[in-house]
């Protein structure tokens, strides 16, 4: 058993669906910058702490996405933003 924050893994998986389609470009997506623009958005987001229970973990990370996927799309889009104006390397 272990607690784990789904939002991190929401956040992740949105990160790069939007890396790879094609509406994002002149953007580094070095890992430095996708972790940069990662941290960000969490930092902006609430944490969805659960104790995970591993025949249970998928399901509990789409209830979690259908309820938070627009928030986290829009503070990563502030994210990409930012760090694409300004990479921290
Ligand atoms: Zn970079």
């Amino acid at each position: 058993m272990e607690i784990h924050n789904y939002m991190e893994d929401i956040v992740k998986e949105a990160l790069n669906s939007m890396l790879e389609g094609t509406e994002i470009k002149n953007i580094c997506k070095c890992q430095k910058c996708q972790y940069d623009i990662m941290a960000w958005a969490l930092n902006r987001l609430p944490p969805k702490y659960f104790v995970s229970d591993k025949g249970r973990l998928y399901t509990k990370l789409q209830e979690v996405e259908v309820q938070f996927r627009a928030d986290v799309i829009k503070e990563l889009t502030n994210a990409i933003t930012l760090i694409s104006l300004k990479p921290q390397h």
